[in-house]
């Protein structure tokens, strides 16, 4: 299969839904980094660190890492509709966990409010955690999309993530979301910041944030599962039996990847 090859001057927006702006470097030490917004840190509440209200910008880097990652967890790129609904069908991905703390934009169709099941714990929790502070919902504005799609998405936005190759959009696998900005005050960006970041330096996600879609890009890798610890509690809840468990475990059975969110993904290959 032919892998397009981008230069690195060629780095996009891997949120893209309209035309936007070149990704700007972003060092990882975001901290380091002084953007526009510092010149409004006097409006800033006293305690909250100027680092928070610095935005976390992408890099090339970023996105290859993205890129690696997914690829280690074992996440295949969602080809089209057909390999989409496949994967929906076998619990590969799983509806993004709407609740009173986290809605979804109501221009995201019906059949693109999907992640992968770690994704979906990780928001979850980002948005419990979120209205227990603030009392109000966070909206995804983009989950899962397909090769196809991203396709389409680069003829109309030149500036728009590849849908194949080593940067592709990370949006090919399921495991990354977009929480929207808009509305958010300084206070929750900055909350919004600090937590992400702290995920990001324990090797749980990468964030990035996009200013053509004001939105924050996640992608969240498998490890953001606990370890067998909620494995062995979800059996014993649901009563497996020992032989079923064994079942379970076996490499490659279709049991292992409903039962175990945490399990290998990428066997189902859109050659099926
Ligand atoms: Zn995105």
């Amino acid at each position: 299969m032919p892998r397009t090859r981008v230069h690195k001057q060629a780095v996009a927006n891997p949120c893209a839904a309209l035309p936007a702006t070149p990704s700007r470097p972003r060092p990882l030490a975001a901290s380091k980094a002084r953007p526009p917004e510092t010149r409004r840190e006097a409006d800033l509440p006293r305690r909250t660190p100027v680092s928070l209200t610095l935005p976390l910008r992408g890099s090339y880097a970023s996105l290859v890492r993205q890129n690696e990652r997914t690829e280690a967890d074992g996440l295949e790129r969602i080809q089209d509709d057909q390999d989409l609904r496949n994967r929906i069908a076998r619990k590969m991905l799983v509806r993004v966990p709407v609740s009173a703390a986290l809605t979804v934009n109501a221009s995201l169709p019906a059949d693109r409010r999907y992640c992968r099941p770690w994704t979906a714990r990780f928001l979850s929790e980002l948005a419990r955690a979120h209205a227990a502070l603030f009392h109000r919902p966070l909206t995804v504005s983009s989950a899962v999309r397909t090769v196809e799609y991203q396709k389409r998405l680069m003829q109309i936005n030149g500036n728009a993530a590849a849908a194949e190759g080593d940067i592709a959009s990370p949006h090919l696998t399921g495991a990354t979301i977009d929480i929207a900005k808009v509305g958010l005050s300084r206070k929750e960006l900055a909350w919004m910041r600090g937590r992400l970041l702290a995920l990001e330096g324990a090797g749980k996600l990468d964030v990035e944030e996009e200013f053509e879609q004001t939105c924050f890009h996640i992608t969240v890798y498998k490890s953001y599962l606990p370890p067998a610890r909620t494995n062995n509690l979800g059996q014993q809840k649901t009563g497996q039996s020992t032989a079923a468990q064994r079942k379970a475990q076996q490499p490659g059975s279709r049991e292992t990847r409903q039962a175990d969110p945490g399990a290998p993904v990428g066997t189902a290959s859109q050659g099926q």
